[in-house]
């Protein structure tokens, strides 16, 4: 017999007994009630929560991204930067973009429109951009310092230590491929070694494991009345489109 008929039949006896001992010796039919014990079995089945979706690691950059495009825009770390910027610059284009084209520090025309590389060197980046075979939207632009120095002056060593944060952490969230770092202060800055342009150039560095090559900036290219600079650039895009695996342009 199962253990509930067991505890049934007890339960009734007892229950008889008790009726008996009190001197009653017939119960009409239906009388008897007895409920069956609760029971809970000896090792419930919890049934969790269903878990929390895990976070779209390409939506917490972007996240990341408008994050850092705010506190960017109210840094006053630099106090002369500060008071003379017309805005903050800070760069666009797509997470993993194949190239990053990475410059110094925003100049006149970007300081005036917010974005990185316009005027006659940005034209003339684009011109660069379209010869390696790609398009604006497929390509990130940004520059290491976020607010224009004074008269294009150098940036100092600490207004670069007080922007570094931000250019790693805009770095790290968008994760392009390769870099191509424009001008001789931002190629020292990403290699990280105290040389000249000339003895960067021509040679595939890392910067956080991303493979770095250096060249020119534009508006240098644009100054350069000899066409040596826009030669050597020439060489250092074969350079770059040899590392990433891509058919060197046509030269023209
Ligand atoms: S250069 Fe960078 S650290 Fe300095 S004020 Fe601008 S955003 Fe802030």
């Amino acid at each position: 017999m199962a253990d509930g008929s067991i505890d049934l039949v007890q339960q009734v006896r007892a229950h008889l007994e008790s009726l008996s001992a009190a001197g009653v010796l017939f119960v009409p039919r239906g009388e008897v009630v007895v409920r069956a014990p609760l029971r809970v079995a000896a090792n419930p089945v919890v049934v969790a929560p269903a878990p929390e979706p895990e976070p779209d690691p390409f939506e917490t950059r972007l996240r990341e991204l408008e994050v850092l495009r705010t506190e960017v825009a109210a840094c006053n770390k630099c106090s002369e930067l500060f008071a003379t910027r017309l805005q903050t610059v800070f760069g666009s284009g797509p997470l993993e973009a194949e190239i990053a084209f990475i410059g110094d520090a925003p100049g006149s025309d970007e300081d005036a429109q917010g974005e990185p590389f316009v005027g006659k060197g940005g034209d003339l980046l684009g011109r660069i951009i379209g010869a390696c075979g790609y398009t604006h939207d497929r390509v990130y632009l940004f520059n290491a310092i976020k607010c224009r120095p004074p008269k294009n002056r150098t940036p100092t060593n600490a207004e670069c230590a007080n922007c570094r944060d931000f250019f790693r952490r805009q770095f790290d969230a968008v994760r392009p491929k390769h870099i191509f770092a424009l001008g001789e202060f931002v190629s020292r800055l990403l290699t990280g070694q105290n040389a000249t342009l000339t003895e960067l150039r021509g040679k595939v560095h890392q910067y956080r494991g991303v493979p770095l090559i250096c060249t020119h900036h534009p508006n240098d290219i644009e100054k350069d009345k000899t066409g040596r600079l826009k030669r050597e650039t020439g060489f250092d895009m074969k350079l770059l489109l040899d590392t990433i695996g891509r058919a060197a342009p046509e030269a023209k």
